[in-house]
């Protein structure tokens, strides 16, 4: 542990970040939580909130907080700034939020260079790599929630075609975490067995394993939160969990493997920008990454990716 006290703040108290306070709380992994908003009253609100359920769950401390609440804590979380409204993508947001960013960076950092920070606002990728280069914290310190959330989304849709678990589905979504992110079928497999020979043993649908049906399996992937926001106005239980995950992965030292963002150096050729592929997740970050063996055309799509984001960070002033 950093500091031995288990503590994470998070800045930005809206649907995300009071989701993931909840969960966190519920969990009883962290000993303080600190809530940061610049709506203040929202910040007071939320922990006042959750501190009327502490009767029923692990004891820890809960609190609104300025920037100062970011002292001591081993991780800070960023769910801060503007969210996505119906129609818009994730990238519509870089703006604006990385002007937020340019805000809130430098106010971690002044009290706090020893902390994880998990970055969760959109487009995330590009975020993730804005706080690197204001921070200047070694890139294992900061991490994106990535495709975390999408992975998970990939592996229930699975799970429901193909009538297993989801936890006993391992498959994962790389790239950005937004439209140009891809599935890599290659090496998905279900109990040890890869998916392409399990398909023909299920017998559950006709048509299983037919390229069409995939294409489509992963299309509701890709186009969930466009659909949840259009119905609800945001999506927050499912990545509250998420970063759930990957905050545990810190706290514990699991080792846990997660496809967070992250700073790729040489994979596929690709550098100097922020995406995801499975890492190695424990108390100092992302230690390592996996190399994995993609197909020629998945080794493309990362590539598109990766330009794509690439395109967006050369738009933006440091
Ligand atoms: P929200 O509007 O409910 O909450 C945003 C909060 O940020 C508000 O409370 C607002 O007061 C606060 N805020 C804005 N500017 C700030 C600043 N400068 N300093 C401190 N606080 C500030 O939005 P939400 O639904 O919670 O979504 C938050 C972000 O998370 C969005 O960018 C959304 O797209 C993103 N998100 C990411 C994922 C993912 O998988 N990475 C999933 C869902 C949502």
């Amino acid at each position: 542990m950093r500091h031995g006290k288990s503590k994470v703040a998070i800045i930005g108290a809206g649907n995300v970040g009071s989701s993931f306070a909840f969960a966190l709380m519920i969990s009883g992994l962290a000993r303080e939580i600190v809530i940061i908003d610049k709506n203040e009253i929202r910040a007071k609100g939320e922990s006042m909130d959750l501190t009327h359920g502490l009767s029923f769950v692990s004891p820890s401390k809960i609190y609104a907080s300025g920037y100062e609440g970011c002292q001591d804590a081993d991780i800070v979380v960023i769910t801060a700034g503007a969210k996505q409204n119906p129609g818009q993508t994730r990238l519509d947001l870089v703006q604006a939020n990385a002007e937020i960013f340019k805000n809130i960076v430098p106010r971690i950092i002044k009290y706090n260079k020893e902390a994880i920070i998990l970055v969760v606002t959109n487009p995330v990728d590009i975020l993730t790599y804005v706080t690197l280069k204001i921070s200047s914290l070694p890139p294992n310190q900061v991490i994106g929630s990535g495709t975390v959330l999408d992975t998970s989304r990939f592996k229930y849709l699975i799970s429901e075609h193909c009538g297993v678990d989801p936890r006993n589905v391992h498959a994962y979504i790389i790239g950005e975490h937004g439209d140009s992110e891809l599935p890599v079928w290659s090496n998905a497999n279900i109990g040890g067995m890869a998916f392409a020979k399990y398909c023909p043993t299920c017998n559950k649908h006709s048509y299983c394993g037919s390229n069409k049906e995939l294409a489509e399996l992963f299309e509701q992937v890709k186009t969930s939160a466009y659909k949840i926001i259009e119905a609800k106005g945001a999506t927050y239980y499912a990545i509250a969990l998420a970063m759930l995950k990957i905050v545990a992965a810190i706290l514990r030292d699991e080792n846990s493997i997660l496809p967070v963002s992250t700073l790729v150096e040489n994979y596929y050729g690709i550098s100097d920008v922020c995406l995801s592929i499975p890492s190695v997740v424990n108390i100092n970050g992302v230690t390592r990454f996996l190399r994995l063996e993609l197909s020629d055309k998945e080794q493309k799509e990362f590539k598109h990716s990766a330009d794509i984001l690439k395109g967006i960070i050369k738009g933006i002033k440091f």
